[in-house]
């Protein structure tokens, strides 16, 4: 029997007050596992909030209970007391209390068992008990084997079912990068036996976009992608009047980052974007360039080993040229890294 199935089973084998909180700017992933979780702990009779640092994409909306999340930057006292009632505090997909901004210290002070779920590298040791599974595809995979190995794979709804596809859809990328296991692919196997349709899924969050944002990825394509072919490379950064130009909203700059490793060429990518006065950083790289030691190294952020992102202080111009700086640095291991994949 796992220790920590055991613990979480014992904790939840009576009503409880919950929160459900994950990371900043939460994408398919944060916001799928945590509705997921919210509807099973619901089915099981706990009251339950989902608690998120800021307001979601449209593009999630749609998934099912979404209107109910307290969003922390508009609904502060809601949340605040959410937390304050909460005996257990599900931490998902994220590995530092810091992903969640201003929410951080009110989740870091309260007294309630903190239980992380998660699948990024290198996480804090600060939660009571913690699930972190960097192998998994998917924050949402790991909350579908925790409900199976609760026994409770037969309260597995269509609800559930869909927050589930979601997450691990987008954070495999459809299916395509290297985390895609074939445990991910038994999870919708089974998922789509329990009637999940997965067409309707990918359709709401990839074909629901407005004109604007297909305008926006040809121009940035087209006149802002740089390349830097002896590094294996491209750095794409968009300025806060290019967003607001083309109407992008937070998260519509979302898998962006991924088209130029589509060059034959090209293993890392790197998107930066101005919002806020804050300067953020995806990275993406093909094979074994580990952009999660890169984003850690240089930028202070962190994540996966072909998905990573970080901050910068600096002006985007500045931040172009410390990327390029780092790539000068790994130089060597770019090279044979693109030549481990030919
Ligand atoms: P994205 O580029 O999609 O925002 O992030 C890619 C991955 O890196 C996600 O799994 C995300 O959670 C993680 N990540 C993004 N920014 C940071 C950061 O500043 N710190 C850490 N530790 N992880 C990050
Ligand atoms: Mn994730």
């Amino acid at each position: 029997m796992n220790k920590i199935v055991e613990e979480i089973r014992v904790l939840l084998s009576s009503p409880q007050n919950i929160v459900i909180t994950h990371h900043y700017n939460a994408d398919a992933d944060a916001l799928g596992s945590s509705l997921a979780l919210f509807h099973y702990l619901v089915s099981r009779g706990h009251k339950c909030s989902v608690v998120s640092p800021n307001s979601m994409p449209d593009f999630l909306q749609w998934m099912p209970a979404a209107y109910k999340v307290l969003k922390f930057d508009d609904q502060k006292n809601e949340v605040v007391k959410a937390i304050d009632k909460a005996k257990i505090i599900f931490c998902l997909d994220f590995n530092n209390f810091s992903r969640t901004k201003g929410l951080a210290p009110y989740l870091q002070k309260s007294s309630a068992k903190k239980i992380l779920i998660d699948h990024h590298l290198n996480p804090e040791k600060t939660f009571d008990i913690g699930i972190s599974k960097p192998s998994k595809s998917s924050t949402c995979e790991i909350i579908y084997d925790l409900i199976n190995d609760l026994d409770d794979n037969g309260m597995i709804h269509i609800d559930i079912a869909q927050c589930l596809y979601a997450g691990a859809m987008t954070d495999t990328g459809n299916f395509r990068f290297s985390n895609t296991t074939s445990s991910v692919h038994l999870m919708v196997a089974d998922l789509i036996k329990k009637g999940l349709n997965p067409s309707l899924v990918s359709q709401a969050i990839f074909d629901n976009y407005q004109e604007n944002r297909l305008r926006f990825l040809g121009y940035i394509l087209t006149d802002k992608m740089l390349l830097f072919p002896e590094y294996h490379s491209a750095i794409i950064a968009v300025s806060q009047e290019e967003l607001n130009r083309y109407k992008i909203n937070n998260g519509e700059t979302e898998g962006i980052v991924n088209y130029p490793l589509s060059i034959k060429n090209i293993i890392f990518s790197a998107f930066i974007s101005e919002r806020d006065n804050e300067i953020r950083m995806s990275f993406r790289s093909k094979g074994d360039f580990n952009v999660n030691l890169f984003a850690r190294n240089y930028f202070n952020g962190g994540g996966h080993l072909n998905a990573s992102g970080g901050r910068s202080e600096e002006s985007i111009a500045d931040t172009i040229k410390n990327i390029k700086e780092a790539l000068i640095d790994n130089k060597k291991i770019l090279k044979q890294c693109y030549l481990d994949l030919q």
